[in-house]
């Protein structure tokens, strides 16, 4: 039904609310013409119509130009629904890669000399970082430690020893959520986690080393830490089998409830409690602790990769972490809406926040800029860093998208590409390849993906976001 579609601007799109009788607000889409066609490829805009029936969602369902169909909601989407007034919370509205984000890591060194290191360097993380479904084994932590781990996140390692402070400054809330109530995580999601910080995980996550290619904006980029020719290293993991098993948990004893809080959802997966019922503040706290968990996964990985970088280019070696987004995750905030200020719970799945300059909840250094945003690509082509805009928080609840977004499922991607062969082009165009399964390769193949520029040009093409630097892969590892 293209017809329902109206186009707002070159890159906004909305369905009105009229289109069908549930529908609380508008969805909106941030697309230009030639994607929105991707998008209504799958079902993904009609997840979106769904969402828009959200209790106590404001203004409209958002969705992003990396828009593909996820679990209820579609991924690169974004809700928010205001805490005081009916608003529910949904952990569909979350995915269950709690806290999955992006974390970007500046190194002092440049092209030239890590190009005749870069294998060696490579492998070393990828031996360093375990990877691959279901696996462990960077540290094992005692249950009394992983509850630690849930109560104050990355800030727990760190006084352990592992990281830098600054690691903690330059991430989203400083590594942790605080006063988060643990015990409202399962035994079973527990384990799961015991043997898994410091652990990538399998398929989309990666770890990749990079080289500045562009540079955007050359006074943000200083400020950043970034030059042209610089190596980077991005590392993108959540919370693995533990923040998986806190959504498992909660979308089954929610879905069990819907009748007794009088909802009545077109879409089973977009299971929701009220925000302020118990099974929603339950929710809330295991949310949390699973995010605390992924903050300190990412920080354990960021250890060890600086650990490996100076036992390959000698102790002087600087590893500094520019920032660290999370773009699975649910956040109170607050937002003007008709004139009146309002507390928000913004749900962002496969989204990230993009917060414009002078926030109070953007390191200070980086205050005058704004927001970095993290937005990989795909293995072969680019990712990019940009800053959010004071226009995201007027129109998209301080968001954009995550990542180019799935252009193909997993299996198709699979028909298409056979591992050995992407492997031998990546190498050929110079990127190292380090991966245990060729099949996992293949489903993860640029030809899986969006186009990362197109994705970049409506977000910042809307204003919504600014380019700092585009980076280009030299190595990737993959789980
Ligand atoms: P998700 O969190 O939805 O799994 O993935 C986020 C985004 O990461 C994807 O939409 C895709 O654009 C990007 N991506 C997936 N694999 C790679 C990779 O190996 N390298 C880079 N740079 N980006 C990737
Ligand atoms: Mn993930
Ligand atoms: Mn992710």
């Amino acid at each position: 039904s293209r017809n329902a579609i109206k186009k707002i601007s070159d890159y906004l799109y909305e369905i009105p609310a009229s289109f069908r009788e549930d529908m609380k607000v508008p969805a909106r889409i941030f697309v230009s013409e030639k994607m929105l066609e991707k998008a209504l490829s799958d079902n993904s805009l009609w997840q979106l119509v769904n969402v828009a029936t959200l209790p106590g969602i404001q203004k409209y369902a958002l969705a992003m130009a990396d828009i593909h169909q996820g679990y209820g909601f579609p991924i690169g989407g974004i809700a928010a629904v205001d805490i005081a007034n009916e608003g529910a919370i949904s952990p569909g509205g979350i995915g269950y890669d709690i806290n999955c984000g992006i974390r970007l890591l500046a190194s002092n060194n440049f092209f030239e000399e890590v190009k005749p290191k870069i294998k060696d360097v490579a492998f070393s993380i990828f031996n360093a970082v375990p990877s691959g479904t279901g696996k462990g084994g960077a540290i094992s932590l005692k249950t009394k430690e992983l509850e630690k781990v849930l109560q104050k996140g990355a800030r727990y390692l760190l006084e352990k020893g592992y990281g830098i402070k600054s690691d903690i400054e330059f991430c989203e809330e400083k590594g942790a959520f605080e006063n988060v109530d643990f015990t409202q995580v399962s035994s079973k999601a527990k384990k799961r986690g015991q043997e898994q910080i410091g652990t990538l995980g399998s398929g989309n996550h990666f770890l990749e080393i990079q080289i500045v290619d562009e540079i955007f904006d050359e006074k943000a980029a200083a400020i950043l830490g970034l030059e042209k020719n610089q190596v980077t290293i991005m590392i993108h993991c959540g919370s693995r089998g533990l923040g998986h098993q806190v959504c498992t948990d909660y979308v089954h004893e929610i879905l069990s409830k819907q009748d007794e809080w009088g909802y009545n959802l077109v879409d089973r997966q977009l299971a929701c409690a009220p925000f302020n019922s118990i099974e929603g503040q339950n929710y809330l706290q295991a949310m949390k602790a699973a995010a605390n968990f992924a903050w300190a996964n990412r920080h354990m990985i960021t250890h060890r990769v600086r650990e490996v970088w100076q036992s390959v280019f000698g102790p002087d070696c600087k590893i500094s972490t520019v920032y660290d987004v999370s773009h699975n995750i649910g956040k109170c905030e607050f937002y003007e809406i008709d004139g009146k200020r309002k507390e928000l719970f913004v749900h962002r799945k496969g989204a990230t926040r993009a917060f414009g300059p002078n926030h109070k909840d953007i390191p200070l250094e980086y205050r005058p800029i704004g927001q970095p945003v993290l937005i990989p690509g795909d293995m072969g082509t680019a990712s990019y860093v940009l800053l959010g805009t004071q226009k995201s928080i007027d129109e998209s609840f301080g968001s954009i998208c995550h990542g180019a977004g799935r252009a193909m499922s997993r299996t198709k991607a699979k028909k298409q590409t056979k591992g050995f062969l992407l492997r031998q082009e990546l190498e050929e165009k110079g990127i190292t390849v380090c991966c245990n399964s060729d099949r996992g390769l293949a489903e993860e193949a640029p030809i899986a993906y969006k186009n990362i520029d197109e994705v970049i040009n409506v977000v910042t093409g809307a204003k919504l976001a600014k380019k700092v630097a585009r980076l280009k892969p030299i190595a990737v590892i993959k789980g």
